[in-house]
C-alpha cells in the first residue's frame, strides 16, 4: 500500500509518498510561491537527489500536477503510474466538533470542513482547495481528511469550556480545541511503543515545542487538556505567538493604543513571544546566544519562555495524577538540550532526573533520564506526515474490510 501525504498551504503544497510496509518515504517535495512569479518545486526522489523544478504554478492545480507528473516521472519519479497509489491522507488543520476521527472525504466531509473554515480561516480554505484538486486531478483515488483538532476531541466539556457566557459556545462554538494533535497522537504512540507498555496504561505530558508550541496531557492515549485553544494562541509563549494573558488586556490595549481588532490580532501573533520580548528574533537560538552575551530582554524572554512550559506540565502533571513520562518534541524540543535541561530543573522532589549524557542528543529517539527517575523523560522527534499516513491507511483497509 503506498499513501500520498498532501499538505496543501496558501501558497505551498508539501507532499511525501510512503510505503507503508516498510513506513519508507519514496519520494518528498515541496512546491513553494505558488501564484508567484517566481514558484518553484523541490522534489527528492527515491535516491536521496533532491532536484529544483522553476516555473511559473499559477495555481494549486497546476502545482498538484506537476507533482504528480514528477511522482511518475521515469528518471526522478517513485511510481510508474498514479495506480499504484492507494490513497491521499491530507492534512485538515480545523475539524471543529463536527469530526471526532479521520474521516474518509466525500461531499458531505467537504461541506462540513466548509462550514468549520471560520474557525480556521488561514487553513481550512487551503486545505480544502489541496483536496478539490486532487478530486479533479484523480478522482479515482480514495482520499482522507485528518485533523489537526480530532486528537483533542475527547477533552472533558470542563477543560474546553471557557467561562464566558454558555450563549457564546451555543451560537459561535467559542471553546477550546487544541492544535497540534497529529503531533501529539503520534508523539504518545512512540512513547508508549518505545517504553514497550500500552498507550491505553499511561499517563503523559507531550510538549511540543516547535515555533508554534503546545503541551497536551494524555491519559490512556487520550487527550485530556491541552494548552492550545480556540485559536492556536493560547497557551505558552512562542516564536511570535503571546500565549496567554489576561482577556482585559485586549480591550485595554485597543482603547489606549487606538488600534483595530485585526491589528492587534496581528500583534498578539506576529510580534510578541520571543521575539516581542527580546526585540530580536523568534528563532530560540538566537534568544540563548544573545541571553548569554548579557542582552537582559533576552535572558527575561528566555526565562519566560521556560517558566510558561514549567507551568503548564506542572498544571497537567496535577490533572493526571502523576506522569509516567514526559516527552519532548519539534524543533526545539528535538534539539535543544539545554532548554530541556532547564525545563526539568531542580525535579529532585518529584524524583525527575536529568542524564546529562543522554541529553546531549538531537532528533533522536532516546530517554533521557536517569534510571531511577520517576517519571520519564523521553526526545521523540516528531512525523505528523506519517502519522496521517497511517491514519489513511488504517480508515482504507477499514473501509475494504466493511
Ligand atoms: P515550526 O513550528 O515552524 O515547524 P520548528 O519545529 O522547526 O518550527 O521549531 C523552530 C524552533 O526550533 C526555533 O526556535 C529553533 O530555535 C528550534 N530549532 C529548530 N531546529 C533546530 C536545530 N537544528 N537546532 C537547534 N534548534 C533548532
Amino acid at each position: 500500500m503506498q499513501i500520498l501525504v498532501v499538505n496543501n498551504g496558501s501558497s505551498s503544497i508539501k507532499y511525501q509518498l510512503y510505503r507503508m510496509s516498510d513506513r519508507q518515504v519514496l519520494a518528498k517535495g515541496t512546491v513553494e510561491r505558488v501564484g508567484n512569479s517566481s514558484s518553484f518545486l523541490k522534489h527528492q526522489d527515491p535516491t536521496g537527489e533532491t532536484i529544483t523544478i522553476t516555473q511559473v504554478i499559477p495555481d494549486h492545480k497546476h502545482g498538484m500536477k506537476l507533482v504528480l507528473d514528477y511522482l511518475t516521472d521515469p528518471q526522478y519519479g517513485a511510481i510508474q503510474s498514479m495506480n499504484e497509489i492507494t490513497a491521499i491522507g491530507h492534512r485538515v488543520v480545523h475539524g471543529g466538533e463536527l469530526f471526532k476521527e479521520s474521516t474518509l472525504i466525500d461531499d458531505n466531509v467537504i461541506e462540513g470542513i466548509q462550514a468549520v473554515s471560520q474557525l480556521a480561516p488561514l487553513h481550512n480554505p487551503h486545505n480544502l482547495t489541496g483536496i478539490k484538486v486532487c478530486t479533479e486531478l484523480i478522482p479515482e483515488k480514495p482520499q482522507v481528511a485528518v485533523f489537526d483538532t480530532v486528537f483533542h476531541q475527547t477533552m472533558d466539556a470542563s477543560a474546553f469550556m471557557y467561562a464566558l457566557p454558555y450563549r457564546y459556545y451555543q451560537d459561535y462554538k467559542i471553546r477550546k480545541y487544541g492544535f497540534h494533535g497529529t503531533s501529539h497522537k503520534y508523539v504518545s504512540q512512540r512513547a508508549a511503543e518505545l517504553m514497550g507498555k500500552s498507550l491505553s496504561e499511561l499517563k503523559l505530558i507531550t510538549c511540543h515545542l516547535g515555533n508554534g508550541a503546545s503541551i497536551t496531557a494524555v491519559k490512556n492515549g487520550k487527550s485530556v487538556d491541552t494548552s492550545m485553544g480556540f485559536t492556536p494562541l493560547e497557551g505558552l509563549m512562542m516564536g511570535t505567538r503571546c500565549g496567554d494573558l489576561d482577556p482585559a488586556i485586549i480591550p485595554y490595549l485597543l482603547k489606549t493604543e487606538k488600534i483595530d481588532p485585526a491589528s492587534l490580532d496581528r500583534i498578539m501573533n506576529y510580534e510578541s513571544g520571543l521575539y516581542g520580548i527580546s526585540g530580536l528574533s523568534n528563532d530560540l537560538r538566537d534568544i540563548e546566544k544573545a541571553a548569554a552575551e548579557g542582552n537582559q530582554r533576552a535572558q527575561l524572554a528566555l526565562d519566560m519562555y521556560i517558566h510558561r512550559i514549567r507551568k503548564y506540565i506542572g498544571s497537567y502533571l496535577f490533572i493526571l495524577g502523576g506522569a509516567d513520562a514526559i516527552v519532548f518534541t519539534a524543533g526545539v524540543g528535538e534539539n535543544q538540550s539545554n532548554i530541556r535541561q532547564k525545563i526539568c530543573a531542580d525535579l529532585q522532589w518529584l524524583n525527575i532526573h536529568i542524564d546529562q549524557e543522554s541529553n546531549q542528543i538531537r532528533s533522536e529517539e532516546k530517554c533521557i533520564s536517569t534510571k531511577d527517575s520517576s517519571i520519564e523523560v523521553w526526545v521523540i522527534p516528531t512525523n505528523e506526515e506519517l502519522m496521517i499516513a497511517e491514519e489513511t491507511a488504517n480508515l482504507i483497509a477499514e473501509t475494504a474490510l466493511a
